[in-house]
């Protein structure tokens, strides 16, 4: 195999490097991509992409390697990875900044937050902004602000004859639609984004526990769902259950007063553990629940989009579901709030197809041996079973490799249009991944 025509920092598999470089942020991901290319630039990336076409190698787009499936890399797949470029420019005159495709969340959170910004990203410090606002994004701030891709005003694209392509509301608006929930490895390989921002100085963080208390869990859910839709916007929650308790993390823009007040139905839940309500600024919130995320994992996560209210007997399942759980404090079901701004955006406004979604919920276990694994996929296999029953829809940044249909089930009414929009801008499938968008 010649390799002549990449440009950027090639590893090869014999490399000192390649061991590190071909792995993902999931453990239980373990690949061998024929090459990985680290692009400094957008030249660079059109070449890896030239090239792949040129040599028959299938490509694969990296930027932060956390998806859930392992869908950045492939055995004999050329990896395009854009995490070396990882610029930032904020420009105050008009409250925007413009990103580079490899750019980690903590090191964006933090250079924003330098000029008095918030941004409505994910909580997970190392993920990149590709995969985040490519497949729509949600955080702490979503309830208030938007998903992640409603802030972004426009990207720029390596197509697949290696072209850069614009996309925003006038210059390949279709494309900029598309990308905005359904761009993760399905139209090209995005190098730039330009993001809108709004200003904020402290927060109220909101961390909650409930440790060894069996009859909390058990009643978490069914209060989260009374609670959720009439709750002030300016708060949002990932919050959870697991098999021997509940636990709540949020973001309030408003003083801990008005945050206790409107957390009346959860504070009332009878045992807290732990409990911080505190005023800190923006970034001092993100670092806190940023440190959650210490460890890596083998792991899986299925994520579903909830529109309904469950009854008593749902919810017993869901409890009947911990229960069974392979890992005392490693598996969990969680529920991550959407609503608020996410649902002012009409649902063909983007890509992202679940705006009415209340909530989404994920089922999820993380194992340190390779003899645990199997045990941790049967019970999310069968958790995910019953769950996909009760829910509508799956997030396509929490995706699963089982998940029937899964084009209709991340895009629900989109996907005929996305299917053409495919066709236009990748016409020879050169972006594909087993669950990637197929062309009509
Ligand atoms: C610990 C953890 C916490 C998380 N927390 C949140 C959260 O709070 N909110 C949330 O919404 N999500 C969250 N996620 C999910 C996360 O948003 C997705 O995994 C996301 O796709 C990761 O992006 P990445 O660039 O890091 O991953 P990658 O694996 O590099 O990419 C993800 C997908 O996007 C494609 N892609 C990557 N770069 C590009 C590019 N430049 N152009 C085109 N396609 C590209 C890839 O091919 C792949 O299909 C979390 C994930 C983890 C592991």
């Amino acid at each position: 195999m010649k390799y002549q025509g990449l440009t950027g920092k090639v590893i090869l598999p014999g490399d000192p490097e390649y061991d590190r470089a071909r792995k993902e942020y999931n453990l239980a991901v373990n690949k061998y991509p024929i090459a990985i290319v680290y692009c400094f630039n957008q030249h660079d990336v059109a070449n890896a992409v030239v090239w792949s076409r040129m040599n028959k190698v299938p490509l694969r787009i990296r930027s932060g390697g956390h998806n859930y499936e392992g869908y950045s890399t492939g055995n004999g797949y050329l990896v395009i990875d854009t995490s070396c470029m990882n610029d930032i420019i904020v420009n105050t005159a008009d409250n925007t900044t413009e990103v580079q495709a490899g750019t980690r969340l903590l090191p964006l959170y933090k250079r924003l937050s330098e000029y008095g910004y918030t941004f409505p990203g994910g909580t997970c410090p190392t993920v990149a902004i590709s995969g985040l606002v490519l497949g729509g994004g949600i955080g702490l701030s979503t309830r208030l602000f938007g998903l992640t891709a409603d802030s972004l005003l426009e990207a720029e694209m390596i197509n697949a004859d290696g072209d850069l392509l614009t996309a925003n509301s006038n210059c390949n608006p279709d494309l900029f639609w598309a990308l905005r929930g359904a761009g993760g490895g399905n139209f090209g390989v995005v190098t730039n984004y330009k993001f809108g921002l709004q200003k904020a100085d402290k927060i109220t963080l909101i961390q909650l526990r409930w440790d060894h208390n069996v009859l909390a869990r058990n009643k978490f859910i069914g209060i989260w769902q009374d609670w959720l839709p009439n709750l002030d916007r300016r708060m949002s929650s990932f919050s959870g259950i697991y098999k021997r308790g509940a636990w709540m993390n949020a973001f309030f823009y408003g003083l801990p007063e008005e945050a206790r007040e409107i957390l009346g139905p959860i504070l009332d839940i009878q045992g807290i553990s732990q409990e911080v309500i505190e005023y800190v600024p923006f970034i001092n919130a993100v670092e806190r629940i940023g440190a959650i995320y210490a460890k890596r994992d083998a792991f899986q996560a299925p994520g579903r989009f909830v529109f309904c209210h469950f009854t008593k007997r749902q919810l017993d399942n869901l409890g009947t579901i911990m229960d069974r759980a392979p890992s005392e404090t490693e598996s969990s079901i969680r529920v991550y709030s959407l609503g608020g701004a996410v649902r002012d955006t009409g649902s063909e406004a983007t890509a992202f197809p679940a705006r009415n979604a209340d909530y989404i919920m994920v089922i999820t276990s993380s194992w340190e041996k390779k003899d645990e694994e199997l045990l941790h996929r049967v019970w999310i296999k069968e958790g995910y079973d019953y769950i996909y029953q009760i829910t509508e829809g799956s997030y396509v940044n929490f995706p699963y490799d089982r998940t029937p249909c899964c084009e209709e089930a991340y895009f629900l009414e989109n996907l005929p249009r996305l299917q053409c929009i495919k066709q236009r801008y990748d016409p020879h499938n050169v972006f594909h991944f087993p669950q990637g968008i197929r062309l009509p």
